[in-house]
């Protein structure tokens, strides 16, 4: 194996991949789409599963150590587990990863147990159903929630993902850090950013400080815990609770000098920042039937161009900044 090949020109070592299967969800969640849904792309766009395959493999003989499954909803794609199960076996993967909505693993809980998923991040936004319904667009909560409650009945290290929205769940923050008390889970607070197929925006109210300022006025003691150095979350833990919080500023983007992720979406774009345009079409490259070295050395010279930060990467964006999470691949 080939190690750490995909450096950027700002001595960044690249090792974690956000793989999308698929553009299609269920949910219309207000901060991602519209509730039309967007143009989601024909069948023959998307990367195959064997395709999906291939680069997985390159990107691992590449460096990358971790690959995350996402999408859209990555369990409304057919054959997901069989997909799954042969990515797993990839030489040189170590964690697999999955962020879902929740709505549709729970009848999968076994099977990923045995694939060896190392965790999963589910997106829940609410504890309350009626807020839930308001966000998502979809009566589903006990769905979710229960599924969550399943996979840790599994032994499945799950973290839940809640985008802080002004006026729409802002009283959920405290409900969701009581979460923690019993359940060794790990919430993590996201600030809304503007890839919601819709329309733009340059402030929020609930950035990560106002998250932060909120939560410690209800609790006196905050502890910090440590964190992985390209964690996009800063961590914590209220004293005697079982689970953490974290909070990821996605929108101030507070951790972009140490970034180790680059995002491939389901129709083959790649990005090396969620906030830049994407930077090689990788099917496009593959159904031209190049080699393997080009490929790769296109993978490379992608990875090595890569802005300094997000904001960087924002001013070579100005076209596709609206893009739904769902296209660029969350
Ligand atoms: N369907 C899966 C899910 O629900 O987690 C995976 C895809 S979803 C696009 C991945 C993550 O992106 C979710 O945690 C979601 O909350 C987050 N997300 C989508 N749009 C966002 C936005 N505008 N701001 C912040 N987070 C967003």
């Amino acid at each position: 194996m080939k190690n750490n090949i995909l450096i950027d020109r700002h001595g960044r070592t690249i090792s974690y991949l956000r793989l999308s299967v698929t553009d299609r969800c269920n949910f219309r969640c207000q901060y991602c789409m519209p509730e039309k849904g967007i143009d989601f792309v024909s069948r023959s766009e998307l990367l195959t599963y064997e395709e999906l395959l291939y680069l997985s493999e390159i990107f691992c003989q590449l460096g990358i150590t971790k690959i995350r499954v996402t999408g859209g909803e990555p369990f409304v794609r057919k054959d997901i587990t069989s997909f799954l199960h042969t990515l797993r076996k990839i030489d040189g993967l170590e964690k697999l990863a999955i962020t879902s909505n929740g709505t549709i693993l729970q009848k999968h809980i076994d099977e990923l147990k045995e694939i060896g998923i190392d965790s999963i991040n589910i997106s829940l936004d609410s504890l309350d159903k009626e807020r839930f319904y308001q966000i998502t667009r979809r009566d589903q909560f006990d769905k979710v929630y229960s599924g969550i409650v399943k996979l840790l009945d599994a032994g499945f290290k799950v973290k839940v993902n809640c985008v802080v929205m002004d006026g729409k769940n802002e009283e959920d923050i405290i409900p969701f850090i009581e979460l923690t008390k019993n359940y060794p889970i790990s919430v993590r607070f996201l600030e809304e950013m503007p890839f919601n197929g819709s329309h733009s925006f340059n402030t929020i109210k609930w950035d990560y400080r106002t998250i932060y300022n909120y939560i410690h006025e209800h609790y006196k003691q905050i502890e910090k815990v440590s964190a992985k150095p390209a964690s996009t979350s800063v961590n914590y833990q209220i004293p005697g609770y079982t689970g953490t919080f974290g909070i990821i500023a996605s929108f101030s983007r507070t951790f972009c000098g140490t970034c180790n992720r680059i995002r491939l979406s389901a129709i083959g774009d790649l990005r090396t920042c969620l906030y830049g345009p994407p930077v090689a079409n990788l099917r496009d490259l593959l159904r031209m039937n190049i080699s393997k070295d080009q490929l790769e050395m296109a993978i490379i010279n992608a990875v090595r161009m890569r802005e300094k930060d997000g904001h960087a990467a924002e001013d070579q964006n100005k076209k596709n900044i609206l893009e739904s999470m769902s296209i660029l691949g969350g």
